[in-house]
């Protein structure tokens, strides 16, 4: 078993980590209060080679791997979980896709684009009602023949409303039973006429990243958006699931690190009773247990990642990354705000927007209550 980064995933986590202390560090505070997304980060961030990692290099892509791109993507969640978003909207997502199942012309037409920042992506699942059961949804795309008719609306969609494409899941088949198997993918140009894509302004946290509603009414979408065979969606999405699972769970770890790094900075220069916070042995249990919980984290990361870059099957293992990673994620922010006092409940303060942002790591990719689901399943053996 070998621990040891490599040369080129060490200089990629440096890249990473001076990317994000140059470029999102000075303005960050400033644009969390004003809740500004700067699409030209995104596009620094692809003439990096971030979103390339999955990819080859006939479609721009650089390959690196998926452990490149986790260590990537925990080096800028450690300075904004905002800005760890765009690993799983151009790449983890819409990448995973097309490079599975989508058409040369579709590959083509979309992935040079996704990776060097001239499009942006997303991926659409998640409807008003319908969240952790995917199969319920109810955006219908009607076969007319020479095209599908689209109607319906996704919810809670990152990236929205500054996509200029992305993965949509719809029902094909009303008729099917189990439901899951009347689920159809297309990757569409969001930009068409039909198409609404209105932002969500009312969020907890990750005031820099994007998140909103698409709307969509008598859309004509051509028959070639269609990704695979139809009423096929459905393993797609989980597969999918499966790749941006695993980029939350680096976000989560990213903010592990930087909780633990702040708790220990203020730990140190706090001082009640004549000395410093440190001295005191509940803060380091404190400590203590937000440097195991991450450690452990970031170790089931790495595996998930290493499994993938293996091409070894891994959905046990990226849910056990995913859950964990997020639940030591709010566990170290809620203990980073308890050790800052008074101080930790400001927002001039950075662990208050850490505890904010974390909360949505055990929302998005599957809930932790769905992680455990997966996890039991294999663990009963009630799922293979
Ligand atoms: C910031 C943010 C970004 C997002 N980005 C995207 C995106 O890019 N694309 C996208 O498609 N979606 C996105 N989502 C949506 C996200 O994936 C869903 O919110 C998530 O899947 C949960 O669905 P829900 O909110 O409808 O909760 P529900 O499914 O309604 O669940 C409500 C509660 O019930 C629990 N629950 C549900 N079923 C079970 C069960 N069988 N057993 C035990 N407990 C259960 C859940 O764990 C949860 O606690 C995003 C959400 C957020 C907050």
């Amino acid at each position: 078993m070998d621990f040891e980064l490599t040369d080129e995933q060490k200089m990629m986590k440096d890249m990473a980590r001076d990317f994000a202390e140059e470029k999102i560090r000075p303005t960050m505070e400033e644009d969390e209060k004003a809740h500004r997304f700067r699409p030209e980060i995104v596009k620094q961030m692809a003439e990096l080679g971030m979103f390339g990692c999955i990819a080859p290099e006939e479609y721009g892509g650089n390959e690196t791997g998926f452990l490149a791109a986790t260590i990537m993507t925990i080096e800028i969640a450690r300075v904004s979980p905002s800005w760890g978003l765009p690993f799983n909207l151009q790449m983890m997502g819409p990448q995973t896709i097309l490079l599975n199942w989508g058409t040369e012309e579709q590959k083509k037409k979309y992935l040079p684009g996704l990776i060097n920042g001239d499009l942006f992506g997303c991926f659409a699942i998640t409807e008003a009602n319908t969240g952790s059961d995917v199969a319920s949804m109810k955006t219908y795309a009607e076969d007319k023949g020479d095209y599908y008719l689209l109607n319906g609306s996704k919810m809670w969609i990152s990236g929205i409303p500054y996509a200029d494409c992305g993965v949509v899941f719809a029902v094909t088949n009303k008729e099917a039973k189990p439901k899951h198997r009347g689920i159809s993918c297309f990757f569409l140009d969001l930009k068409a006429p039909g198409i609404k894509q209105i932002a969500i302004e009312t969020k907890l946290g990750l005031a820099c990243a994007p998140t909103g509603e698409i709307v969509f009414e008598d859309v004509e979408v051509p028959k070639d958006a269609l990704v695979g065979e139809p009423d096929k969606g459905f393993r797609m999405c989980m597969t999918m699931l499966d790749n941006t699972r695993l980029s939350s769970a680096a976000r989560a770890v990213g903010v592990s690190q930087a909780c633990l790094e702040y708790a220990v900075q203020y730990a140190k220069e706090r001082t009640q009773f004549g000395q410093p916070i440190m001295n005191f042995q509940m803060i380091q249990d404190q400590i203590a247990q937000m440097a195991v919980e991450h450690d452990a984290a970031e170790l089931l990361v790495y595996r998930s990642a290493y499994l993938k870059d293996k091409g070894v099957r891994n959905t046990r293992e990226t849910s056990m990354a995913k859950y964990y990673a997020a639940e030591a994620a709010v566990h170290a922010a809620d203990l980073a705000v308890k050790i800052y006092g008074s101080y930790g409940f400001s927002s001039e303060y950075p662990v208050e927007r850490y505890y904010r942002d974390s909360k949505s790591y055990q929302i998005v990719e599957g809930t932790s209550n769905i992680q455990k689901i997966i996890i039991a399943g294999y663990a009963l053996g009630t799922r293979k």
